[in-house]
């Protein structure tokens, strides 16, 4: 069976080096991002190494990530609710369970005393009301009792050394100031302000700015399993999680034999070459003709490969298939969060 081994060291490793990087003097306002099964890493496993670290803050994808780590935080926040989802209601009543409000349709639909935070666009242009939708919005969420817990947005722009990350961080202090003037017309006590993810929050000067307009979280994603995708250098992280598959069979090949589907690999000598019991049906990335990837441990990963297993150049009982997803986000041209999210989650993760 293969399995995905998670290292709490290295987990711990990255958790200092965020703190110390980006707010030493105010731990609090470390959030985790554990959306999509935790990037692929195991929901349950990753909340549980957070609360050890005393992180209180999570973000998830949706009410069921939500309800099945509430115990672990004081607050979570559900960026992508529905209304239809089976357990919406559940989640309403919990005490610490957020409700993202993405546009004012969304605060028209949402019950009264739903604990909201309103995402608002600073220039991604992708989910948010407008910006000069905010004092409608204010009178929306008065009108139908919401609980406004906070305002935030997304700067999409972290990982580029371009002036549109800058540009959108003035958008949010204008957006802070305009929200703060308008809680103070509607006598609303004053709500938590976020806006940065991984990369960005390791490039920004956070003390620079007055207080009371600093942001009172950082959502920390991809960081805490051990990369980030950056034009700037990156700081020392280390990847969390090891992809291992286990042994199905084992042949004795003549050279000049050809493996798997059309053949496509060829042996230049006699070897040894073993299936494991990982394939692209499990969420591996396809690999085929033309790849060349290896193992951690430098065995060939021989294209092409199957929907449940794959054959190695070999005959090890276990393959370490990565303990770092760069080999692979390279090899298929995209990113590591990629990689990682497609894991299936049926196969079992394993902290150590
Ligand atoms: C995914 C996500 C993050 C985390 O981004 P990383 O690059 O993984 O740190 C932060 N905020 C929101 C709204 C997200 O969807």
């Amino acid at each position: 069976m293969p399995y995905l081994e998670i290292s709490s060291q290295n987990f711990f490793h990255n958790h200092r080096i965020i703190l110390n990087a980006i707010t030493p003097k105010a731990p609090e306002k470390l959030a985790i991002v554990l959306k999509d099964n935790a990037y692929g890493h195991g929901l349950k496993e990753i909340a549980q190494l957070a609360h050890r670290v005393k992180i209180q803050n999570a973000f998830v994808k949706n009410v069921s990530e939500a309800l099945a780590i509430a115990e672990f935080f004081k607050s979570i926040t559900i960026l992508y609710p529905h209304s239809k989802d089976s357990n919406f209601k559940e989640a309403l009543l919990a005490p610490n369970l957020y409700f993202c409000a993405p546009s004012l349709e969304s605060l028209v639909q949402l019950p009264p005393n739903t604990k909201i935070e309103l995402k608002v666009n600073s220039g991604m242009n992708r989910n948010g009301i407008d910006k000069n939708a905010l004092s409608e919005a204010f009178t929306l969420i008065t009108k139908n009792n919401l609980q406004l817990k906070g305002i935030f947005t997304h700067n999409g722009f972290g990982d580029d050394l371009d002036s549109a990350f800058y540009t959108q961080n003035i958008e949010f202090l204008e957006i802070k100031k305009d929200s703060l003037a308008l809680c103070n017309h509607h006598n609303l006590p004053r709500p938590r302000f976020h806006s940065l993810s991984s990369s960005g929050a390791f490039r920004t000067d956070c003390a620079s700015i007055p207080s009371d307009l600093q942001d009172d979280l950082y959502r920390i994603g991809i960081a805490f399993y051990g990369y980030l995708c950056c034009d700037f250098q990156s700081p020392p992280l280390k990847p969390i999680a090891s992809l291992y598959a286990e042994k199905i069979s084992t042949l004795s090949l003549k050279s000049g034999a050809s493996i798997g589907y059309s053949g496509v690999s060829t042996l230049e000598k006699d070897s040894i070459v073993s299936t494991y019991d990982i394939g692209y049906g499990d969420g591996l990335f396809r690999i085929r003709e033309g790849m060349e990837l290896y193992s951690a441990e430098g065995f060939r990963i021989l294209p092409r490969a199957s929907m449940d297993c794959i054959s190695i150049a070999t005959d090890a009982q276990k393959v370490c298939i990565f303990n770092n997803a760069n080999t692979f986000a390279r090899a298929f041209h995209t990113i590591p969060y990629e990689i990682l999210v497609h894991l299936h989650s049926y196969i079992p993760r394993i902290v150590v």
